[in-house]
């Protein structure tokens, strides 16, 4: 049996090296013991050192655990060893899992949901479900949790073998038939794990659900426990102050404010449309010409505004900023794709359109002007 199993408390060892392999830029060492967790279960190894050197993944192959580190670690076969497991990091895993087994066992036991996948992240903790949960559901089930947290129930670790199961009620079936490792939580959950855990539910503090989306016929819950979930609620809280501030109103007010200020908007701009319309109109009452080439300093919806106006009354009228921007209303006088299908050949130019409006970007604008002598000519029937 695995060292961190029967031994969890232990996060700093002596040992020697029992073998080396090196790889590209990794190498791998094995120990005469070790008290690593190695990944798996859904569960990401213990993070630590050897010998002052990071371990980056723990893993097994067989009963045999590996430590990866990088190339170059210095250690050889036979060498004492100082492992050092970080034990901020083996409680934060170890209160994710259990806040999992507890919300696998009030999901299923209180609301029939079962748990077909779970994955511990460095964020956040998951797992899918063989039913979509409803937000209702979803509530209960974390106000169970967190009434359970409160009870402070404890967690307890005990090995059994196939045929001294008795009547436990296991959440799942195991293949095992020996080292049948079983972790109870109060007479809540039977659940047959290698992973670690903490010894009392008092340990987890907070259970809350961040989120949860639609996955494979079911939901996939996001969830955090013990400190995580505190730093979670302070960045919310950060957020909501910083709203607050910008728009000036109590926590209570903020979602109306929020919906009033996009209706605000809505009307801001379906009334700039609109002035927009009118004042292209104004602007295009204002050339008196039949072809109007000319730079102005309109954004784009102001030029589309006047140059479909000119088209309205039959006029022609190219406009361009000297960002490069360029806008050709032909109407129905000429064919403004082929105008500026040959422009392309020379310049380089970006954008399209329909025959009678083309909306284009010169990506040199230093040669806009030569641009607009040939623009001049193919207005004028000319040879390009
Ligand atoms: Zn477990």
């Amino acid at each position: 049996m695995l060292p961190y199993l029967t031994d969890p408390q232990i996060t700093r060892f002596h040992t020697r090296v029992k073998s080396v392999v090196e790889e590209k830029d990794r190498v791998m060492v094995s120990l005469q013991k070790s008290y690593f967790y190695p990944e798996g279960g859904g569960q990401p190894s213990d993070q630590g050192t050897l010998n002052g050197k990071p371990v980056l993944r723990v893993f097994t192959e067989g009963e045999e655990i590996w430590h990866e580190l990088e190339a170059f670690s210095g250690l050889t076969i036979n060498m004492p060893v100082e492992g050092i497991i970080d034990p901020e990091k083996r409680r934060d895993h170890s209160v994710q899992h259990t806040a999992q087994h507890l919300f696998t066992a009030v999901l299923k036991d209180g609301f029939g949901v079962e748990t077909v996948a779970f994955h511990l992240g460095e964020q956040y903790t998951t797992i899918d479900t063989d039913r979509e949960v409803e937000e209702e559901v979803l509530t209960a089930a974390e106000k169970r949790v967190n009434d359970l947290i409160g009870e402070d129930l404890p967690v307890s670790v005990y090995i059994r073998d196939k045929w001294n199961l008795g009547s436990l009620p296991l959440r799942k079936a195991t293949d095992l038939a020996t080292n049948i490792r079983i972790v109870q939580i109060g007479e809540v959950d039977y659940c047959a794990c290698g992973g670690t855990h903490v010894s009392s539910l008092k340990d987890l503090r907070l259970f809350r659900v961040m989120q949860s989306e639609k996955h494979k016929g079911g939901s996939r819950l996001y969830f955090l426990a013990g400190n995580r979930a505190f730093r979670y609620l302070r960045d919310m809280e950060d957020t909501v102050r910083l709203l607050q501030k910008e728009v000036q109103v109590n926590v209570d007010e903020l979602p109306f404010r929020v919906v009033r200020l996009r209706e605000e908007r809505d009307e801001y701009r379906k009334m700039v449309q609109e002035l927009t319309a009118r004042l292209g109109v104004a602007l295009a009452q204002g050339y008196t010409e039949d072809t109007v080439v000319q730079e102005v300093d309109f954004e784009d919806e102001l030029m589309k505004a006047v140059g479909l106006e000119m088209n309205r009354r039959k006029k022609v009228a190219v406009f361009y900023r000297p960002d490069g921007r360029i806008f050709l209303f032909t109407g129905e006088a000429k064919d403004a794709r082929k105008i500026f299908e040959s422009l392309k050949a020379r310049f380089a130019l970006r954008g399209g359109g329909s025959r009678s409006l083309v909306q284009g970007i010169l990506e040199k604008p230093e040669e806009m002007g030569s641009l607009i002598s040939q623009v001049y000519s193919a207005l004028l029937d000319l040879e390009i």
